[in-house]
């Protein structure tokens, strides 16, 4: 066993690093004062290789595998969690998802575009009667009728749906048949009838946006089906294996944040005569922000590998998710209290690492789902790795 980085991942980790501290953080006050989606700032992501990671390189991806684009997604999370979305809509959830389960013809169309985010990406699985019970509250109905099919229905919290080329969207094509009777959809945002309206949720900022989307009489034809009719649900929980890896990198970089910012400012806030990280129980606060990160960040490392390895992984998805989500929570609240006032100003990214922690707290999977599917696999009934892998490439990185 060995935990010591490659030197290809320090290269990366100093690559995101550096890109982070040169192409996000000196211009990002500007996409947010103006509540503009910075494309621009993405499609360099895409030039450099972080949304490809995992993708092979004839279709235009990086093949740096799925340990390396883990390292990717912390830095630039920890640089500014906004910029943490895009690993989900640009790699994960949305064009790897098409990659394991779509046609030649569609990876060709949608892939390379998605990975330069020169097409913008969402996935569309949760409706307003509940995200924790997916396949339950789907009223959104997908009906064949002549050479396509009619969708007609509404998503809820659809991050990038207000700016998306495309996305994975799911859909009951047989209302009575449960799960069995769920569907994935290719959709393009330009046909009539599609419609994404922005949820205001301000501590998260007005530059990337969470929408409602409404379907009316929205037709797509038959081959931007993704997969077979009544396959949907496999192929929602096989994308969140990998949408899970994605948000727990996510988590680890904004704790990450944190603690870096947290020491600096320790060492520099000087009351009662002293810098604040004299006193013990701030030492206490910075200890277990420490530990725990570092303990979240290997549950991301193991998770990472073992899909490096071909494994779904969704057990160590599921692990490093939720602990990383409850690590991040924990350590963006001690960074709160490391701050005191100070925390709530625009001065300092507390406050934002502390919103975009609670909203991926729930994201992806609220923390009682995990725990219902880590105890479930724990006490024996389901086992967790029953996934079905549809991996229909391999990477140079896989071992
Ligand atoms: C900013 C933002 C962006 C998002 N982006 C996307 C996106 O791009 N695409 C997408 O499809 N979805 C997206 N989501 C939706 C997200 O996945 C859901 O919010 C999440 O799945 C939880 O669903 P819910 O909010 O409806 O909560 P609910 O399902 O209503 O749950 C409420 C509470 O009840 C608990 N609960 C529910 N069922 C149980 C149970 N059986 N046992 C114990 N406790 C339970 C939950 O843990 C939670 O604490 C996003 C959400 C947010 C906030």
């Amino acid at each position: 066993m060995n935990f010591d980085l490659s030197e290809e991942n320090v290269q990366v980790k100093n690559m995101a690093r550096k890109f982070a501290e040169k192409e996000i953080i000196p211009h990002v006050k500007s996409y947010e004062d103006h509540g503009k989606f910075p494309k621009d700032i993405l499609q360099k992501m895409g030039q450099a290789g972080m949304f490809g990671a995992c993708f092979p390189e004839r279709y235009g991806g990086s093949e740096l595998g799925f340990l390396n684009f883990a390292i990717i997604a912390e830095e630039i999370s920890r640089a500014h969690p906004a910029f943490g979305y895009a690993f989900n809509m640009q790699a994960m959830t949305c064009p790897l998802t098409i990659l394991n389960w779509g046609t030649e013809e569609q990876i060709e169309n949608y892939v390379p575009r998605l990975i330069a985010a020169d097409y913008i990406g969402m996935f569309a699985l949760t409706e307003s009667g509940g995200g924790s019970d997916a396949a339950g509250s789907m009223k959104t109905t997908a009906r064949l009728k002549g050479e396509g099919y009619e969708l007609n229905g509404s998503k809820m919290f659809i991050t990038f749906a207000n700016e998306a080329d495309v996305g994975v969207l799911f859909a009951k094509t047989d209302t009575a048949a449960g799960v069995k009777g769920i569907t994935a959809f290719i959709i393009e945002t330009d046909r009539p009838g599609f419609d994404a309206k922005p949820i205001e949720i301000s501590s998260l900022g007005h530059m990337m946006r969470s929408c409602e989307v409404f379907l009316d009489q929205y037709r797509i034809p038959i081959q931007n089906r993704l997969g077979q009719e009544g396959e949907g649900f496999k192929i929602a929980m096989n994308a969140l294996d990998y949408g899970r890896l994605s948000v727990a990198a996510r988590l680890v970089g904004i704790a990450q944040g944190c603690i870096d910012a947290a020491i600096q400012y320790c060492n520099e806030r000087v009351v009662g005569g002293r810098r604040i990280g004299e006193y013990q129980m701030i030492q206490h606060l910075i200890a277990d922000m420490v530990v725990e990160t570092e303990a979240a960040r290997m549950l991301v490392y193991k998770s990472a590998y073992l899909k490096d390895k071909g494994e779904a992984a969704t057990r160590e998805s599921a692990h490093a998710k939720y602990y990383a989500a409850e690590v991040a929570t924990k350590v963006s609240r001690s960074a709160f209290e490391i701050f005191g006032g100070y925390a709530l100003t625009d001065e300092y990214p507390i406050l934002k690492y502390l919103s975009y922690a609670n909203m991926l707290h729930v994201g992806e999977g609220s923390a009682n789902v995990q725990r219902i599917l880590i105890a479930q696999d724990a006490l024996g009934w389901k086992n967790a790795n029953r996934h079905h892998i549809n991996r229909k490439f391999s990477l140079k990185s896989d071992l």
